[in-house]
């Protein structure tokens, strides 16, 4: 009798424990496909670039932080823009807000070889945050751009390249928005502006006037000419340096007429 007690006992443990096993084992089959789904389906929404704007290594591990849920922040993908928010936050059940202009990377200087003057001749390392280092840069606006490519090393998309007097230059078309550029420049010329700007400021000395026109001979000077003569139109001097306002270049034709009478002609077609 004591034998059948263990034998039923025996019986019962393992067909409760095997039922329990199956059903853990199918419960956690199917959470992980399901969850799987869910990271594939970002990834599909992301634009697959890896181009680690959003702070991950690639688009593989943006989309599974959002899936486990630690990283609740959709916009973290700049190249995909509107189209991927949208599609990521239809996976995941958020509603999302309408996303900003395109913006692409324009560095913000003229001061080429010819046109800015050197503090000294640098010979060190070819990497702008290496001359940024010593003694602020070689070039006596301490603004400007080094040309030494600190930025198209990081572009994952080709979009910089050198223009071959000491500066570089970004194709618009191909630049995807993912702000590594701006994140790497030491002199902070590299800015993001609109995708359809006509104009920009190619200058970001913030020097007073003087100083930037000893330094430069297309510096933006402060003269305040853009600000003043075009009340209703873009223009800003904020910090001895010129800014347009963006928000304004749908109904503000007077951005010609200011690159014709700024004396640096650092107003610039684009
Ligand atoms: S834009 Fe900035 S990072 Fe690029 S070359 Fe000029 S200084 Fe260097
Ligand atoms: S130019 Fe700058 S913002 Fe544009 S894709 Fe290259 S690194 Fe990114």
């Amino acid at each position: 009798m004591e034998i059948v007690r263990i034998l039923l006992g025996i019986l019962f443990t393992l067909v409760f424990g095997g039922a329990l096993g199956m059903g853990l084992a199918v419960a956690f089959r199917k959470f992980s496909i399901e969850k799987d789904k869910v990271v594939e389906d970002l990834e599909n929404a992301l634009p697959g670039l890896n181009c680690g704007s959003c702070g991950y290594a690639g688009c593989a591990g943006y989309a599974e932080a959002l899936a486990a849920g630690t990283d609740k922040d959709l916009t973290k993908c700049k190249p995909g823009g509107q189209s991927s928010l949208e599609a990521m936050g239809e996976i995941l059940g958020i509603k999302v807000e309408a996303s900003a202009t395109k913006l692409v990377a324009r560095p913000h200087c003229l001061g080429n070889n010819e046109k800015a003057l050197k503090k000294y001749e640098y010979a060190g390392l070819q990497d702008c945050r290496a001359a940024m280092s010593q003694f602020k840069g070689f070039k006596q606006c301490e603004y400007g751009c080094l040309g030494l490519g600190s930025c198209i090393k990081v572009c994952p998309v080709d979009a910089i390249s050198r223009t071959g007097d000491g500066l570089v230059q970004v194709d618009g078309d191909l630049c995807i928005s993912c702000g590594n550029c701006v994140d790497i420049c030491p002199t902070g010329v590299m800015k993001m502006i609109p995708f359809d700007a006509d104009y920009y400021i190619a200058c970001n000395s913030r020097d007073k006037g003087k100083v930037t026109k000893g330094n430069c001979s297309v510096g933006c000077i402060g003269c305040m000419i853009c600000e003043k003569k075009f009340p209703e139109g873009a223009f800003a001097v904020k910090d001895n340096l010129c800014v347009i306002n963006y928000d304004e270049r749908d109904r503000d034709d007077s951005r010609a007429e200011a690159a014709e009478k700024c004396p640096s002609k650092c107003i610039v077609k684009i």
